[in-house]
This record gives structure tokens, C-alpha cells and sequence, in this order.
């Protein structure tokens, strides 16, 4: 089942599209990425998830529910961090759970403030005042606050902007943690770098059209046709690189010292090929690493450069 589902969402401010006909899908127990430059439409998307914008046309469904028909039943099954937390600095971070236990109607209420205080390392500052809790401590109180009424999705807007990098790992650990135990995660961001170390699949929009939405693995080969190999070898003769240069998947071939550098289509994986063309010319293989695109290089690709390239996958999006 998707966990979210955007049917030509589309949301218009004055005959302006800030949202375009979009068609999300998010598999239930993905951590989805939702990228975009400036503008793009992500906040505007977001908060019609959170059905606090309506939409000008489409539908969005939340676990097969559409969000029109039940709003109520169905904002139950999300839990939201936003960037900024916004704090009673007079209360406790106990006293702050508390408040929003009542409100959600929480069963076992103690039990479950002093489990989440806990799960996000809270647990010694609970008595302390919110306005001496860090940038990174009041992400932390704003991510137990959206699992107490254990939502099934956590929408998560540019969750570790401004942490620093123990901040980061934590929040980051917090994710995984929860996507473990089941949990749908979307994660609105700019920081790709994070995006890459957490997110399974990778939604890019700009001007409020969709653009790519893939596993991170198939975005980036369909934005390169080539990848570079290393291969690390005991020797490198010329017959290695004959045999090489004999493939029609091979583009080229360098050799220095015992390093080859070979650029190959990126069709499919060809290392295990490889390197038994290479011990059948005695070659010994100590290594073989593979460069491929960072997430910000496919990410400049698709927004900035060569939005045709993904015209041919545009069918599988
Ligand atoms: P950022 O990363 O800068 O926050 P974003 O991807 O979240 O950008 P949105 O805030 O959703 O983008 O804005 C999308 C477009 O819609 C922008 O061109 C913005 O100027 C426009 N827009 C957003 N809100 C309104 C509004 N209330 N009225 C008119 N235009 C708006």
C-alpha cells in the first residue's frame, strides 16, 4: 500500500501553479526524500498533506484513505516536525509532552513521555526550561511530541537544518530507528548529502512539476551513461588492456602504475565480467572501486541542466 499518494495534486494561487499536477508515490516503510530549489513547491505540498492548504484540484491519499472525505481519522496517522519548534520557553519539556499528551488523548500518558524523553536522550533535561533547550535539543522534544500519538507517517520538514553534526547524527540515528520499527518517513530537504545517507527513494520537483521519482540507485544512473571503474591490480600487461578494450561496453581505458581507470555504459553492473577477462590473462584483481554521481551532481542535473534526459524514464515516474 502507498503510504501517501498525491493524484494531480495541484494548487494554484492566482492562476499561478506553485504545484503542478503532481502524482507522488510513497511505498509504505520508505524514507522518501522530497527535494527541490528554492520555490519549487515542497512547503506548499506539504501543507496540503497536512490538509492545512486545500488543494485547487487533485487528491491526496494517506494510507488508501483520501484526506477529503475523513480529514479527521486521517491527520491521526501522520506525525509532523517541522523546521522550527515553537516553544513555551516558561515550560517544561515534561510539562510540554504532558500538554500535547492531553491533547492527542494519550493512553499511559507517563509511561509514554518518559519512553520517548528517553528514545530521543531527553530524559535528564526533562525538568528544564524550554528556553534554555539547544537548536538540536528542541528538534529532538519536537520529535518525541509527534510520536506520542503513534502515528504510522512522520512528514519531517528539513529536519537537521542548523544542528550541528552531533545534532545531525542523532536526528539521523532517530529516523532510522523509527523507520525500523516500521514507520513511513517523508523527509522535506535541501541538505542532499543527508537526503543520500537516509532516504531510499528521492522525489525532485521544481516550478511545482514533478520531475524524477526513483530509488536513489536508478535516478542516478539514469542521469550518467557512464560510470568509472578503479581496478586495482598485482600487474598491468598489455594484454589485460587488449582484452579490455576488446568490450563494447568499455569507452576507455587508462592504466597507471597498478591502477586501471576504465569507463564503462552504466547499463548494468559489468565488474564480476571484469575481472574474470582479467585473471584469464593471469591479472590478479586486489580491488575494484566504482565512482558514481553524488546526489547534489544528479540533483544540479536534473534541476538545472539536462531535464530531457529524464524524458525517456518519464514513464516509470
Ligand atoms: P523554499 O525551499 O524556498 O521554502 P518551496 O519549495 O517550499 O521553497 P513554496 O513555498 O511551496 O516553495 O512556494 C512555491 C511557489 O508558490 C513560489 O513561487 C512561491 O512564491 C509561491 N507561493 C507560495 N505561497 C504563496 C501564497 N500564499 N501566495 C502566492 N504565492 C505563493
Amino acid at each position: 500500500m502507498n503510504a501517501i499518494h498525491t493524484k494531480n495534486l495541484t494548487k494554484e494561487y492566482d492562476g499561478f501553479k506553485a504545484v503542478d499536477n503532481l502524482n507522488l508515490k510513497v511505498e509504505e516503510g520508505e524514507i522518501y526524500g522530497f527535494l527541490g530549489p528554492n520555490g519549487a513547491g515542497k512547503t506548499t505540498t506539504m501543507l496540503m498533506l497536512l490538509g492545512i492548504l486545500k488543494p485547487t484540484q487533485g487528491e491526496i491519499y494517506i494510507m488508501g484513505e483520501p484526506l477529503s472525505k475523513n480529514p479527521l481519522s486521517t491527520k491521526k496517522k501522520i506525525g509532523v516536525v517541522s523546521e522550527k519548534q515553537y516553544l513555551y520557553k516558561e515550560m517544561t519539556a515534561q510539562e510540554y509532552l504532558s500538554f500535547f499528551a492531553d491533547l492527542y488523548k494519550v493512553k499511559n500518558k507517563k509511561d509514554k513521555i518518559e519512553e520517548l524523553l528517553s528514545a530521543v536522550d531527553l530524559l535528564d533535561a526533562r525538568n528544564k526550561k524550554l528556553g534554555a533547550f539547544s537548536r538540536g535539543m528542541q528538534q529532538k522534544l519536537g520529535f518525541a511530541r509527534a510520536l506520542l500519538h503513534e502515528p504510522e507517517l512522520l512528514l519531517l520538514d528539513e529536519p537537521v537544518s542548523g544542528l550541528d553534526p552531533t545534532g545531525i547524527k542523532q536526528i539521523r540515528d532517530l529516523i532510522e530507528k523509527e523507520n525500523k520499527k516500521g514507520k513511513t518517513i517523508f523527509i522535506s530537504s535541501h541538505l542532499l548529502s543527508e537526503v543520500e545517507k537516509l532516504c531510499t527513494k528521492v522525489a525532485i520537483i521544481n516550478k511545482g512539476k514533478l520531475l524524477a521519482e526513483d530509488t536513489m540507485e536508478n535516478l542516478k544512473r539514469r542521469l550518467t551513461d557512464f560510470i568509472q571503474l578503479e581496478i586495482e591490480l598485482t600487474e598491468i600487461t598489455k594484454q589485460i588492456i587488449d582484452t579490455l578494450n576488446s568490450f563494447d561496453f568499455v569507452k576507455e581505458v587508462k592504466g597507471e602504475k597498478n591502477i586501471l581507470t576504465l569507463k564503462v555504459t552504466s547499463d548494468k553492473d559489468h565488474r564480476a565480467e571484469i575481472s574474470s577477462a582479467i585473471a584469464q590473462k593471469g591479472g590478479v584483481v586486489l580491488g575494484i572501486k566504482k565512482r558514481d554521481i553524488s546526489l547534489e551532481e544528479a540533483f544540479i542535473t536534473i534541476t538545472q541542466k539536462n531535464i530531457s534526459l529524464l524524458a525517456k524514464g518519464e514513464e516509470d515516474v
